[in-house]
């Protein structure tokens, strides 16, 4: 994997606003946020896309995450957030090196999503089902 951003920000080559660090995570101030208090949670594990990292540092995201909402939440008294995390430049990744967006509504400051939903038929989820549980295995 090329090396990122976010190794720079990891080995202290660059500066960042720290908001979390521990052992295998880190978390800081989005340089453009969408709103106050926009974070990134990022593992120190250098992998560029989230079905790569190890259960231990997905295992310890998860521990932390929800905290981090937290504390993004009681900072900025906002009281609804969104989390995102992209995969593929496709999907809107910019920095090769998976990390999760946390990022609070404030009046209309946020995330903006588009969601062309549809209603999903039993011919197309039987199938889906069967391949992606196979997957699982
Ligand atoms: P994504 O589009 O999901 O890859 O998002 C990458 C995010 O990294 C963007 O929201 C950028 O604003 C943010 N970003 C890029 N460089 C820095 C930096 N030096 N410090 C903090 N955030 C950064």
């Amino acid at each position: 994997m090329p090396d990122t951003i976010f190794d720079q920000i990891l080995s202290g080559q660059i500066p960042s606003y720290t908001v979390y660090e521990d052992e295998q995570v880190y978390a800081f101030l989005d340089i453009h946020p969408l709103s106050p208090g926009h974070t990134l949670v990022i593992p120190r594990e250098r992998r560029a896309f989230l079905h790569e990292l190890s259960d231990e540092s997905a295992a310890a995201i998860g521990r932390v995450l929800p905290r981090i909402c937290r504390a993004v939440l009681a900072a900025t008294g906002a009281e609804h957030y969104n989390v995102l995390q992209n995969n593929g430049a496709p999907a809107h990744q910019a920095v090769f090196h998976v990390h999760f967006h946390v990022i609070p509504r404030i009046g209309d400051a946020g995330l903006g999503i588009g969601w062309p939903a549809r209603r999903l038929e039993a011919a197309e989820a039987e199938p889906l089902l069967g391949a992606i549980r196979a997957a699982l295995d």
